[in-house]
């Protein structure tokens, strides 16, 4: 099989920085040892997210241009009302400024005090969400997600035994919506099988409860489905997002990810009555439902953007972009989430360093080694994240859309194994401030000053 190449060719470019070892030492120093702080001039290869980091196409922005900013009834807004509805066919849909937006105007119109609301892994913003109108977030993936090193094709999928068990439990009265997140990003970006939606489906429907799509990454989900699905080889990755979506009543969606943009999301529902409820809200806090808090310019980029999501060199270029990268450390003993998924890489930094303890944050010390060895910023989600209860200390490596090369792939995986050679002298840290919550943003960190055992031993 011959190399699979970028789909296409660079017209515009922006420079990176190159910075020495003794400069970033410095950097890292002056940023407390946390890679939020950094300016991210600083930085050479950013993978600290793929959230409206992508590059645009040449069409999307030639549809710039032609974004109508009209306070209501834009043409901007029927383009994107078209482009979105042929994909997910619903029948409303609401324009927002983030994915976090349709969240809020969604939990706060279908749920109240005590609702429960299940999902294969709720993303950190929909769980706050939820949690925010006090109805409780349920996560029931398989138990095969649950575990880093362990092998399945559709590791996102909801186990549907346990959905049966907990409706059952506490009543479909208590249960407003269920929800599947494509691709489960909080999983590991690991898809779910057409099969397992069809089945939730059918227990939404048969209980009379709807299901809602987190559709942030539908087109690699899609993509995946095609690969590794009986009876989807041939189908296009439009056509089985089409089926999918079909199987729901509604969806939220964030435009940063699979949108291709830099900003936007949206709302959809079947549903006219709560459209209706949902668009009084949005007008409140988002803006007018022709625009909901996006420029028309912005409408314009996500209605090329969900389109060009979809095109299948793409697809096949960022799935192999990203299982490159994976496979190229897993091969060299490099400890990760398996097998790859669509938008970044995780590594188990608790195996990769098995002398520092999790309370001296391992997923921390080794991001932050990344950083000093080569410049790239990635990011921890652990024991920092999430507080002593995290089950998994990992730095994820987001791979932005159509911005980074082969060669910088390449160069990604030669740090990453440089590391992985000194992996012996990295130590943990220690927390000189932390805020009262969402502490890993505005952490201050310093080495640990108490030698641990592992480590004097090298000595
Ligand atoms: C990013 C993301 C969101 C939230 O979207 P924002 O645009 O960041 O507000 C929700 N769910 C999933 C799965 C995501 O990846």
């Amino acid at each position: 099989m011959r190399t699979i190449i970028e789909p296409f060719r660079i017209k515009s470019v922006e420079p990176i920085h190159w910075t020495t070892r003794a400069q970033r030492e410095q950097f890292l120093q002056a940023a407390f040892n946390n890679l939020f702080l950094l300016p991210a001039d600083d930085v050479l290869i950013d993978l600290l997210t793929d959230s409206g980091t992508g590059a645009m196409s040449t069409h999307q922005w030639a549809a710039i241009m032609e974004g109508d900013e009209s306070y209501a009834g834009s043409r901007s807004f029927d383009r994107f009302r078209d482009s979105v509805q042929d994909i997910f066919g619903y029948k409303n849909v609401i324009p927002t400024h983030q994915g976090r937006a349709a969240e809020r105007i969604l939990f706060s119109c279908m749920c109240k005090k005590g609702d429960i609301v299940p999902n294969n892994t709720h993303f950190d913003t929909t769980r706050a969400n939820i949690e925010f109108v006090g109805a409780e977030a349920v996560d029931l993936v398989i138990e095969e997600g649950r575990h880093p090193s362990t092998h399945h094709p559709f590791k996102g999928n909801l186990d549907v035994d346990a959905l049966e068990a907990l409706i059952e439990k506490v009543g479909r009265d208590r249960i407003p919506l269920v929800m599947l997140t494509i691709t489960n990003n909080s999983g590991g970006g690991q898809p779910v099988s057409m099969e397992n939606a069809k089945a939730v489906s059918a227990i939404c429907r048969r209980n009379k409860i709807p299901l809602y799509f987190d559709a942030c990454r539908f087109a690699e989900n899609s993509y995946f489905i095609k690969l590794r699905e009986k009876g989807y080889e041939n189908r296009s990755p439009k056509e089985i997002a089409q089926e999918m979506f079909g199987y729901g009543d509604g969806c939220t969606m964030s435009a940063k990810k699979d949108g291709m943009a830099n900003i936007g999301g949206f709302l959809c529902t079947n549903d006219d009555v709560l459209a209706q409820q949902e668009k009084n809200l949005l007008i409140l806090t988002e803006g007018y439902p022709t625009y909901g808090g996006l420029a028309g310019r912005d409408l314009e980029a996500i209605a090329v953007g969900v389109q060009e999501a979809l095109h299948e060199d793409y697809l096949k270029y960022r799935i192999a972009s990203t299982a490159y990268l994976g496979n190229h450390i897993s091969a060299q003993g490099v400890p990760i989430v398996q097998p790859p998924g669509g938008h970044a890489i995780y590594i188990d930094a608790r195996a990769f360093l098995p002398h520092v303890a999790p309370d001296h944050f391992p997923a921390v010390a080794l991001a932050n080694e990344l950083y000093l060895e080569g410049g790239i910023r990635s990011v921890e989600i652990g024991t920092l994240m999430f507080g002593p209860q995290a089950k998994m200390d990992l730095v994820r490596l987001a791979i932005p859309r159509r911005v980074y090369t082969q060669s910088h792939i390449d160069y990604v995986v030669e740090v990453i194994l440089e590391v992985w050679k000194n992996r012996e002298k990295i130590k943990g840290l220690q927390l000189t401030y932390e805020a009262p919550f969402l502490r890993h943003f505005t952490a201050k960190l310093e080495p640990v000053k108490v030698a641990e055992p592992a480590v004097a031993a090298i000595h």
